[in-house]
């Protein structure tokens, strides 16, 4: 038995923080807290948003990208992708169809293509936005400057998911071409704050070269970031990049993670990802159950759902939007929660403990 793993977790739990080197011992000794931790996240999820599962419809709208990040599917330098864009009419169109079947929470993701240039998208923004005014609008478009964010907030976006991929430096540039940079990234981050985003940050679990130094590090990114949404899944390998035979990261880590980042900040809004689902069947479900409250079911058109191949075997490319609804109702059930189709804003407030569930 190690007592020391179960004394971090204690501190953990008090202070919402560890050192590098501590959150570096108990991640590396989850063994003995896993079943803990998952048990107080969850705790902890259920007081800020009760049995909710937040969905959000996430729209691929654009598979070209001018960034060659190495592990990804759609980077630029892979020739074997069949690219695709929709229009905008399309775009609306996934729109309306999810807000039929009940979504008030949209996601607009793509590579960064140069087709959707800032006028374009400001353009698309603005339209969403005037035929459903009272949804969320999520942009995950990746970088872009202050100037062009605040274009896009103005026309009615208000959330941004922007991973930062990882957050040590030598790390970053073995997984990116030179052409990027993390501290850039950084600083796109804290300008979409400033801007009033509601902002999304977050890394792959078992991405190549990662070691438990460098999760304590995104750790304490995303602690000092301090997002309202923090998106974290397990690497998958593309069979069309330079890490194909590189191993997937595991559930395991990926619900340990999800659990220690619920209970370091208790009111996130905690996605339980389609690449967890993907190298696990139940692997959603085991997110929630370790402290995620939101999904992203697709609703772009199930013909172009397959080229959005960010990763090898990802799920639900070929389910309709309102049939998967009714699936993900069913499993949310199962285990004892409900979609809730709201915008899912992020609960601010921290609610005091002695004022919630079981007290007398
Ligand atoms: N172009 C946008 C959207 C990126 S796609 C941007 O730059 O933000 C969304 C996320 O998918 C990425 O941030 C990355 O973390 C994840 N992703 C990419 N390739 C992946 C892979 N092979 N396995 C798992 N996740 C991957």
């Amino acid at each position: 038995m190690n007592m020391y793993a179960k004394e971090l977790l204690e501190q953990l739990k008090k202070e919402k923080l560890l050192s590098k080197e501590n959150l570096v011992y108990l991640i590396d000794h989850r063994e003995e807290v896993r079943e803990e931790a998952a048990k107080t996240a969850r705790t902890l999820g259920d007081r800020y948003y009760g049995k909710s599962i937040y969905p959000r419809g996430l729209v691929e709208f654009t598979n070209y990208c001018r960034n060659n990040c190495y592990y990804c599917g759609i980077r630029a330098g892979n020739r074997n992708v069949k690219r695709y864009r929709l229009s905008k009419e399309e775009i609306l169109q996934a729109c309306e169809n999810g807000y039929e079947i009940g979504y008030r929470s949209f996601v607009l993701q793509g590579g960064e293509d140069p087709y959707f240039h800032i006028d374009r998208m400001e353009e698309i923004v603005a339209a969403i936005h005037e035929r459903y005014p009272e949804c969320a609008i999520t942009l995950s478009i990746g970088e872009l400057n202050r100037e062009q964010y605040q274009r896009l907030f103005d026309a009615g976006a208000n959330r941004y998911l922007l991973r930062h991929e990882t957050a040590d430096e030598k790390h970053y540039r073995m997984l990116h071409p030179d052409s990027m940079s993390l501290a850039y990234r950084k600083q796109c981050l804290y300008d979409l704050k400033e801007i009033g985003y509601a902002v999304g940050t977050g890394f792959m679990v078992g991405s190549p070269f990662q070691t438990t130094e460098h999760i304590a590090k995104d750790l304490l990114f995303i602690k000092k970031l301090d997002p309202q949404m923090v998106g974290i899944g397990p690497f998958v390998p593309h069979h069309d990049t330079r890490f194909k035979d590189e191993p997937a990261g595991t559930v395991e880590l990926t619900v340990f993670l999800l659990s220690l980042i619920r209970i370091m900040k208790p009111n996130v809004l905690l996605p339980a990802t389609t690449a967890l689902g993907t190298i696990d069947p139940e692997g959603r479900e085991k997110g929630i159950l370790a402290g995620a409250n939101v999904m992203m079911p697709n609703l772009s058109p199930v013909m172009v759902r397959k080229n959005y191949e960010l990763y090898d075997n990802k799920i639900c490319t070929g389910e309709e939007a309102a049939e998967s609804k009714k699936t993900q109702s069913e499993r949310m059930k199962a285990i004892g929660y409900y979609l809730d189709f709201c915008r899912g804003d992020y609960k601010e407030d921290e609610i005091e403990p002695e004022r919630s569930t079981n007290g007398h």
